[in-house]
């Protein structure tokens, strides 16, 4: 019996800490819709949301009394401010289900086939834009009014700005326009407009939104709707409320060819499927290219195309069990900035970086990123010890987005750039008046610079040597006194022995920051042996290293070029020189018109590189290089490809799949052709893979021709004369 009423207590605790934490999430959540849908101005992340939401879920799964209809499980999101008039919606406007992974959206598919009386395929696959919802009623025609969705019962008139959003109509057109509709879509802010649009915020020296989101909300709720006008809002309608008068559709895709016939605007990007499979492609398509659409998705609505099927179906308190919203990982988080430090990079340039409370972002574990230089700290705000909003995007690296002021308690601290190199103490100064970016002068010696740049220079666009990583490079360069580093310049790079490497003891440093790494133990810098082993004998690493920096010795001329870290000198640049010039010495006689006369380089790059072989300690790398058996001019090829490219010049972007853009250039110089950095009048073809940016937009607007892979193909097997490549059309999309 005694077990029994401790098991009915446990019970009854049980219940009461759920309840607890179902109070505590509902006013976490409650607080968080005030401060998303209210103020345009979250303070915590979309991710963050969605976990306090899956909690309540959960204990609301566990014990179904928590949920009453009051919870936030059960309600549309979202208040109305009292800086606009209420306004009911003619039929109610909801939200979506989520679905974070192949499971829950089996688990939908699979109800909707339970619950309907038909089959519910087909389905319509479209994007779930990071905007805001908004209704807008067209009275014969005429618009008459638009809301934003509020508690999806009464919204906020927000009338007057809606009608400056330039693509939403005044008016319907066509003959078959029903007399009462209520349309409903999303407004937003396409991502360029949204940049402008930040830095016209930050240039007049107020706080930049954080995400296109937050600034089409922000831009779209204001009082005066004179700068709702300046923003460059877009709408893309997703659906109807009520619609009386006119045949109605009777699928969702009719709908939207409807809309699209009335002028309004409609998505090109959704597809009906047959399947499952189908949908999880288009999930799949979405989750790669999701940056190819010039607004920002968070991402895919699967709807039943077949309103009969939806009406069956119905809604829940919340949302239409007709459709579901599949959300891709987020790219948003927060989290604390704890730290802001400086790492020296291979030319000086001093980088301040935040260290951050380790988050998961976008599937990775993201602790450090680059704030680029201080007017950049500035720029974005940022304090020591703030809550800050961290983005990645894909593969690019982790941005630093800007601080969550409001959350701040007065113990944050500004940032201050240190006066002096923090690696070999010397003071720090700009170039020129006027540089962005403060240097470490001692350029020779700093020992973060010599480590960046050998590691550079054994990088896979310079000499290619394996077996010199970021680790090796430490070990070859930095003082560890009594010991000194077998590296003191590149110069010494090609002279190393087995016998000078066995000693060498290395503090381990971060390749991201340059900072050391601590031994987790003991507390202190992380030191290694890199080269031997504990029994002293040359680890593989070292015998791996030495056998190939032999190789590269006889690197093309070009990669050492690169290995030289002359500044704006990267391989692009680096293989219109070669295949200009025969050799480094002919490089370091040639004048500064001469080398400005080459494809790719301006008056610029030249002087620098100029300026580059006239330093003393420069010279003494080239003649010790050469004296260690570096090959420093191209021969020219024994079975010479025919040369059916000569007076053609080439720019490479975007990822190729047959070819590394190296190779692809490669294939190009050894037919004769030229390859340049930029695309210009001068470019006689872009050679564009997947993702090509900005050099197609420049191609396409000089009419420049486009090359895919498998026309680029049948030039280098055919000659130039056996493709007719298309001109200056826009891209289909
Ligand atoms: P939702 O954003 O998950 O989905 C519903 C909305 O999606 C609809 O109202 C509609 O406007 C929009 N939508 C976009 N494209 C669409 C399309 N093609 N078809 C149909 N609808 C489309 O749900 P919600 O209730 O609007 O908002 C909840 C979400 O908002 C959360 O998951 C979170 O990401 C975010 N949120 C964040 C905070 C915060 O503090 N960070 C607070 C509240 C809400």
């Amino acid at each position: 019996m005694a077990d029994l009423s401790g098991g009915i207590d446990q019970v009854a605790d049980g219940l009461s800490d759920r309840r607890k934490r179902h109070a505590e999430l509902s006013e976490l959540v409650e607080q968080a819709n005030w401060r998303y849908y209210v103020l345009d101005s979250p303070t915590v992340s979309d991710a963050q949301y969605d976990t306090w939401m899956r909690e309540l879920r959960e204990l609301e799964d566990e014990t179904p009394e928590l949920r009453t209809p009051d919870s936030p499980t059960q309600k549309v999101g979202g208040a109305i401010s009292t800086d606009f008039a209420a306004v009911e919606h003619l039929q109610r406007m909801e939200s979506l289900d989520n679905a974070f992974d192949a499971e829950d959206l089996a688990g939908w598919q699979a109800r909707t086939e339970r619950l309907a009386e038909a089959d519910p395929a087909p389905y319509l696959c479209e994007l779930k834009i990071d905007g805001l919802a908004i209704a807008i009623v067209y009275e014969k025609g005429r618009l008459v009014r638009a809301a934003t969705r509020g508690d999806g019962r009464t919204g906020e008139d927000v009338t007057p700005n809606v009608r400056t959003v330039r693509n939403v109509p005044e008016r319907l057109t066509g003959d078959d326009v029903p007399d009462l509709i209520e349309v409903r879509g999303e407004v937003f802010l396409p991502v360029e407009g949204f940049h402008r649009l930040n830095e016209q915020i930050m240039d007049a020296g107020r706080q930049p939104f954080a995400n296109p989101r937050n600034a089409a909300a922000g831009s779209l709720r204001q009082k005066d709707p004179r700068i709702t006008a300046q923003r460059p809002l877009q709408m893309i309608v997703h659906g109807v409320g009520k619609w009386e008068g006119a045949t109605p559709p009777r699928t969702q895709s009719e709908t939207y060819e409807r809309l699209r016939s009335f002028g309004l605007p409609v998505s090109d990007l959704y597809r009906v499927v047959g399947n499952l499979a189908e949908i999880q492609e288009f999930i799949g398509y979405y989750a790669e290219h999701r940056h190819d659409p010039a607004y920002e998705i968070d991402g895919v609505v699967v709807k039943i195309d077949r309103i009969e099927v939806q009406r069956q179906l119905g809604s829940t308190s919340k949302a239409p069990r007709w459709a579901i919203a599949y959300k891709y990982p987020p790219e948003e988080v927060t989290t604390e900035l704890r730290d802001i430090q400086v790492g020296i990079g291979r030319t000086g340039r001093v980088t301040p970086f935040g260290v951050m409370k380790p988050v998961v972002v976008a599937g990775s574990t993201v602790e450090r990123a680059t704030l680029h230089n201080a007017s950049e700290v500035v720029r974005k705000g940022v304090l020591i010890g703030d809550t800050v909003v961290l983005r990645k995007a894909g593969d690019v690296i982790p941005e630093i987005v800007g601080p969550v002021a409001d959350l701040r308690d007065g113990t944050e601290r500004a940032f201050v750039m240190p006066t002096h190199c923090p690696e070999c103490g010397t003071e720090l100064a700009y170039e020129r008046e006027g540089d962005a970016d403060l240097r470490c002068p001692n350029t020779r010696a700093c020992p973060a610079q010599l480590r960046e740049r050998i590691f550079f220079a054994a990088g896979r666009n310079a000499f290619d040597i394996e077996g010199l990583g970021y680790v090796a490079a430490t070990a070859l360069t930095q003082p560890l006194p009594p010991q000194e580093p077998p590296v003191r310049t590149e110069a010494d790079l090609f002279d190393l022995t087995m016998d000078r490497l066995l000693p060498i003891r290395s503090i381990v440093r971060d390749q991201d920051t340059g900072l050391p790494k601590t031994d987790p133990e003991t507390g202190e810098p992380k030191q290694v042996s890199f080269f031997a082993t504990i029994s002293g004998v040359p680890s593989k690493n070292a015998e791996k290293m030495l056998e190939q920096l032999e190789k590269a010795k006889s690197q093309p001329l070009w990669r050492v070029l690169v290995a030289l870290s002359i500044r704006h000198i990267g391989p692009p640049t680096a293989r219109a020189l070669a295949a200009e010039f025969p050799s480094l010495d002919a490089i370091a006689a040639a004048s500064e018109e001469e080398l400005a006369a080459v494809e790719g380089i301006g008056s610029r790059v030249a002087a620098t590189i100029v300026e580059w072989f006239s330093v003393d300690w420069h010279r003494e790398i080239i003649d010790r290089w050469r004296a260690a058996g570096v090959r420093m001019a191209d021969e020219p090829p024994t079975d010479q490809l025919p040369q059916t490219l000569t007076g053609l010049t080439f720019v490479v972007t975007g990822t190729l799949t047959a070819f590394t853009r190296d190779e692809a250039s490669a294939a190009i110089t050894s037919r004769g052709g030229k390859v340049a950095s930029s695309v210009s009048k001068k470019t006689n073809y872009l050679l564009a893979g997947e993702n090509a940016g900005s050099k197609y937009d420049k191609a396409t607007k000089l009419a420049v021709p486009i090359l895919d892979e498998p026309t680029f193909q049948t030039l280098l097997t055919e000659g130039p004369d056996a493709i007719t490549p298309p001109t200056s059309e826009e891209p289909t999309p």
